[in-house]
């Protein structure tokens, strides 16, 4: 729990001194609960003193991190319940499935189907990002001959997942020096999976069926020195998860209940891809840190990596492409030019469908701070002023012979204006910029 001010004051030396810049010991001592202040401003508080307040500091929710180098994903570190609060930092780690019962090209033909769920959307590349290999062959070897064959085939981040400690054990001394999370220690096995994580420095996840389980488990996990600890609810129903891993959230960022305090793993491996497809995006929601699910189909990753991407941007920023001409194909002098806003989904369709046309051009991208074309115009960003400077910063003058700029349709109001800010003939192009093939095609001249 948070430490109020009066139990921060109880632990500073109560001298008056002054030194940190405060009147009293009790004045520090708020601005401290107030987080106004930083505890290293008191030179005379003991190191006692220190321990307590640097844990009662500590973030309500534990990083952890797996896999290395570029690879190493991060989970956990997140402050708030809901985004718009402020926002989510650990996008949600999709993971696939390889199980160990898979040999020979059966093995590598999955592994090849893994590692090409990658996709790029609106300019960012996004895609599975950690492979759980599964013992579900219940045998040592054949699970460590499936772990070493993920890492060999790209090192990805690694989830071993098996209930035997002896498998675990084989497996991670394969693959150790690639830092795997290790999938799951239950109440039967804590000490030996801890063991085991504690020896080998890997992320450990405590598995249970109950919040009330849970938390006793990961307090004896810790208790056995493993800090770095992801949390399963096992054996529950869809909406029982859902519930729970809201529990979860609140008792570890409102009540800074410790033993709660760390991230979370969910497994969805019941139907087919498009029901594990459902399931899964519920859970990205709500507030799974890892979803591990069992296809391997492109298009049931796709939506759920798209709500991943959606989830996790920063709701008070919206996702901005860099202002500056796009020559989309290869324009040249008398190639047409037009403009858009700096809203990333916005540039992403116009380009597409300027792309489609098989027409090369210039798209101007006008610095709008992220809106859409026509917030843009109403919130007065996109205006005859705006897209003229950003023509004479970018040079259009010296990239084309014509003066002919088409405008979106939306903003056809803007074209007198437009055409005495910069004597170029102006051009409204369609509304939809799905009829710019058509547009480009048959209007333009
Ligand atoms: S420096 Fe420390 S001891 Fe001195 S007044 Fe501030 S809090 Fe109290």
């Amino acid at each position: 729990m948070a430490l109020t001010g009066l139990e921060i004051f109880k632990l500073l030396p109560k001298t008056n001194c002054k030194k940190c810049g405060m009147p009293t010991c009790l004045a520090f001592a708020m601005q401290l609960a107030q987080k106004r202040a930083k505890l290293e401003d008191c030179p005379d508080v003991s190191d006692e003193a220190k321990e307590k307040l640097a844990a009662a500091a500590a973030p309500p929710m534990q990083k952890v991190v797996f896999g290395t180098g570029d690879n190493q994903v991060q989970l956990g570190q997140e402050t708030v319940i809901f985004r718009h609060e402020e926002k989510f930092y650990s996008p949600t780690v999709l993971a696939a499935t390889v199980s160990d019962k898979l040999t020979g090209d059966d093995l590598k033909k999955r592994i090849d189907a893994v590692n090409s769920l990658h996709f790029e959307r609106v300019g960012t590349k996004i895609g599975v990002r950690a492979v759980a290999v599964t013992n579900d062959s219940g045998e040592s070897e054949p699970f460590v001959q499936a772990a070493a064959a993920v890492k060999d085939a790209g090192d990805p981040p690694l989830i071993l997942v098996t209930d035997s400690a002896e498998a675990m054990a084989a497996a991670v001394a394969k693959v150790s020096d690639s830092v795997p999370l290790l999938a799951s220690a239950t109440p039967e096995t804590a000490e030996a999976m801890a063991k085991i994580a504690k020896e080998n420095n890997c992320p450990l996840v405590a598995k249970a069926e109950s919040i009330e389980a849970l938390s006793e488990l990961s307090e004896k996990i810790k208790a056995q020195g493993v800090e770095d600890i992801v949390l399963s609810l096992d054996g529950l129903s869809i909406r029982d998860q859902l519930f729970n891993l809201s529990r979860i959230r609140v008792l570890s960022l409102k009540k800074v209940f410790r033993p709660l305090g760390y991230p979370t793993i969910s497994f969805v491996a019941d139907g087919d891809s498009d029901e594990q497809t459902a399931v899964a995006t519920s859970l990205i929601c709500k507030y799974s840190g890892i979803v591990v699910v069992d296809t391997v189909e492109p298009h049931a990753f796709l939506p759920m990596l798209t709500a991943v991407m959606n989830i996790y941007s920063d709701p008070q920023k919206p996702v901005q492409v860099e202002p500056k001409v796009y020559p989309i194909g290869e324009p040249n002098a008398d190639s047409p030019v037009m403009f858009t806003t700096n809203f990333s989904l916005t540039y992403y369709t116009v380009e597409s469908d300027v792309e489609a046309s098989r027409i090369p051009s210039y798209i101007l991208v006008v610095d709008t701070e992220g809106t859409s074309v026509l917030t843009a115009y109403s919130g007065d960003k996109l205006n005859e002023k705006t897209v003229a400077d950003a023509m004479t910063k970018n040079g259009i003058e010296d990239l084309v012979k014509h003066r002919k700029l088409i405008i979106p349709g939306y903003v056809a109001v803007m074209s007198g204006k437009l055409e005495e800010a910069t004597n170029w003939e102006i051009m409204v192009g369609p509304r939809e910029c799905s009829m710019l093939p058509k547009y480009l095609q048959e209007v333009w001249k």
